[in-house]
């Protein structure tokens, strides 16, 4: 069963769902309290915009889904005696100073800046799942989720990803802001879903990092893009958002000791599938 408000979503990636006997859908905000018939064995709560234009646009929504929506689906999971996963990020280390970012890193986060809304919300939001865990025991998971892509994210997600690749294939300039030396690590969507599935049934209570180690700077994943699409667009700087992390890169040893997990799927061949995806739905 699945829940989604679509304040990011789309009811069209659930289309390859649609009449599978096993699959059903609620459109529903968690922020309110849901209620479920029968059994519950996981909840998995992914529920937040997750890109800075989009909780940027929705700040109030997103602060209140990190905190109110992820206490409902704690009570859900203990009324259920559910097995709960949430699905934190790379953000609650803020801009860090330490690097690579290891899961005992407390992280260097501005609340009151444009991106507080949603760091403060999921480091709220792990206080809660660590809180349940110890007043009621409810058996919890938390994994940090480091800058991901795939097929189905929105042209408009605002994220470089999704930007760089529309960019290249409508010929337009790609936006890179600040001088694009300020680096992030890209992980393939299946990749992550294969270590969320891993932390669900091997992982503990405790956080841990999932995303792929391999560093690049914003210039060199707009000039990658590029030549992956084959494309002539040049390269635009544009202003350097408020509180934009220099650098971010997820130290994954727990990952690998503990869960047996490590990305497969390499930046370019990754990027390839993603760029497959924006070409059909790019115009
Ligand atoms: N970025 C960029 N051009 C864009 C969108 C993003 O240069 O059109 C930069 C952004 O400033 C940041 C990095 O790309 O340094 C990753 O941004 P994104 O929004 O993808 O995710 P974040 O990791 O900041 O949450």
């Amino acid at each position: 069963m699945a829940l989604d408000n679509f304040i990011t979503g789309a009811p069209t990636n659930l289309r390859s769902l649609e009449g599978h006997p096993d699959f059903e859908f609620h459109e529903a905000n968690v922020n309110e309290p849901v209620e479920v018939e029968g059994d519950v064995r996981y909840i998995l709560h992914f529920a937040s915009p997750a890109s800075p234009p989009q909780y940027d646009a929705n700040p109030i929504h997103t602060l209140k889904v990190g905190t109110i929506g992820t206490m409902n689906m704690l009570g859900l999971a203990r009324a259920k005696d559910a097995r709960f996963l949430l699905a934190s990020t790379s953000e609650v280390y803020g801009d860090p100073l330490v690097h690579p970012q290891r899961e005992d890193y407390w992280g260097n986060v501005n609340p009151i800046g444009p991106r507080g809304c949603y760091d403060e919300a999921k480091r709220c939001a792990e206080a809660f799942a660590m809180a349940y865990y110890r007043a009621h025991g409810v058996d919890t998971r938390i994994v940090r989720i480091f800058n991901t892509h795939g097929p189905r994210m929105q042209v408009a997600d605002g994220r470089a990803v999704p930007n760089f690749m529309a960019q290249a294939i409508r010929g337009e300039p790609l936006t890179v802001y600040g001088d694009g030396s300020q680096t992030r690590s890209l992980c393939y969507v299946s990749d992550l879903v294969r270590g969320v599935l891993a932390n669900l049934e091997r992982g503990d209570e405790l956080p841990v990092n999932l995303g792929n180690p391999r560093e690049v700077t914003m210039l060199q994943l707009a000039e990658i893009i590029i030549r992956l699409a084959g494309s002539k667009s040049k390269i635009e700087h544009r202003p350097l958002p408020v509180d934009d992390p220099k650098q971010r890169q997820p130290d994954i040893t727990k990952a690998r000791t503990v869960l047996g997990w490590e990305p497969e799927v390499d930046l370019e061949d990754g990027l390839g599938r993603t760029l497959e995806y924006f070409r059909s739905v790019v115009n």
